[in-house]
């Protein structure tokens, strides 16, 4: 069994021991009509007993320890207890009910035939004790029926208890797997959304992710009312560089780029490809003005950047050209947004390109 089971389970008996600690007096003074200090004694001990187990040994610390101390504490009191009701003429061999009962919940069912013959060969003990010095003794054929009948009552409650146990293990892997698949479900979720929304030669976003943040960002707007900007970058003749470096040599300029732009923009910026050679920008609450010194900033970091190539001796070099465009300036939605900006990196490859462009 598990610390926690433990626990639990000695907190079960420390509540049946309270009633015993209250019955046991109480069922001898209803018999006999006598108080006896000796035993009132034991069970304010046994309740100061009990009561250190249960609120600070268990509540507390929550540590389960001392079985076997335990067990002998239980069945001395019970011992005592049922020799003086032997004495006392009453015979009350019922608390035998609870020293079988705890057995049970304690050692479960695979230790428990030896409580069982423990408590049957201390019961008929301590009967014979009493019988010896008093004279006094329950008919053979009634100690035979109360053996019985503990062993009985004893091996349903630790069959009970096993049971519950049982089930509440099989409930506790249960959800230990429902968390597992969960949590793995919870990591694949994020993988394939990072795929997703990533572009994987470059580890940019992807449009797709692009124009959900687009939407965003423009119904923001209407409520903190500040502008967006966009920027849109295409490499300049980027056809004739794969064609004369090759395809592998391209891919590295992307890459490169791609690292530029990252390092030249705010956290709070969107950058993605938005497919081949292009890329797009989304400047959350900036202006026409910022937006274009960025553009600016990145084109020139780019055409001094030299691109280092395996193959080649000389590091290859390329430049950008660029469009900006201002929400709501520009634009009346993302699509608008979008166009316009394309349209002016037109204008700007028409004028030579390595420029950036606005509209005028
Ligand atoms: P412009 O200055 O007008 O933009 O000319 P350009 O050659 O850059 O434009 P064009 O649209 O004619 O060619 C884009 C090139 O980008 C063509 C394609 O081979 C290249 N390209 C697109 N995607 C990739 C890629 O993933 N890797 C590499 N190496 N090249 C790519
Ligand atoms: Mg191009
Ligand atoms: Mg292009």
């Amino acid at each position: 069994m598990d610390s926690f089971n433990k626990v639990e389970n000695e907190l079960f008996i420390t509540k049946v021991r309270w009633l015993t600690i209250i019955g046991a007096p109480a069922l001898l003074w209803f018999h006999t009509h006598e108080v006896i200090p000796q035993l009132l004694y034991l069970s304010v001990l046994m309740a100061f007993y009990n009561g250190i187990i249960q609120f600070y040994m268990l509540r507390k610390t929550g540590i389960y320890r001392f079985n076997v101390a335990l067990s002998i504490i239980d069945t001395a009191y019970l011992a005592y207890f049922y020799s003086l009701s032997l004495l006392k003429g009453a015979g009350l061999p019922q608390m035998y009910y609870f020293l079988i009962l705890v057995m049970g919940i304690r050692y479960g069912m695979a230790r428990y035939h030896w409580m069982v013959i423990l408590s049957s060969i201390l019961y008929v003990c301590s009967t014979a004790a009493v019988n010896r010095f008093t004279g006094v003794s329950p008919e053979p054929v009634n100690l035979l029926l109360q053996v019985m009948f503990y062993t009985a009552f004893g091996l349903m409650s630790a069959y009970i208890f096993k049971r519950n146990y049982q089930q509440q293990l099989e409930k506790e892997d249960l959800l230990t797997e429902l968390q597992a698949a969960y949590q793995q479900l919870c990591a694949y979720n994020a993988q394939v959304e990072e795929m997703a929304n990533t572009d994987p030669l470059t580890g940019l976003y992807n449009y797709r992710f692009f124009t959900e943040r687009l939407d965003k960002e423009i119904d923001l707007f209407n409520r903190i009312n500040k502008p967006l900007s966009l920027i849109i970058l295409d490499i300049d003749h980027f056809k004739d560089f794969n064609d004369t470096y090759g395809h592998p040599a391209g891919d590295i300029a992307l890459k490169e780029v791609s690292r530029i732009f990252k390092k030249n923009i705010r956290d709070k910026d969107v950058l993605c490809r938005y497919g081949g050679e292009e890329f797009l920008i989304l400047l959350p609450t900036t202006g026409i003005e910022e937006a274009y010194r960025c553009a600016e900033r990145i084109r020139e970091a780019v055409q001094h950047y030299p691109i280092k190539v395996d193959y080649n001796q000389e590091p290859l070099k390329v430049t950008i050209s660029g469009g900006v465009a201002c929400f709501p300036l520009d634009a009346s939605n993302g699509e608008q947004l979008l166009r316009i900006a394309d349209e002016v990196l037109y204008s700007a490859k028409h004028k030579g390109r390595n420029k950036i462009h606005r509209r005028l």
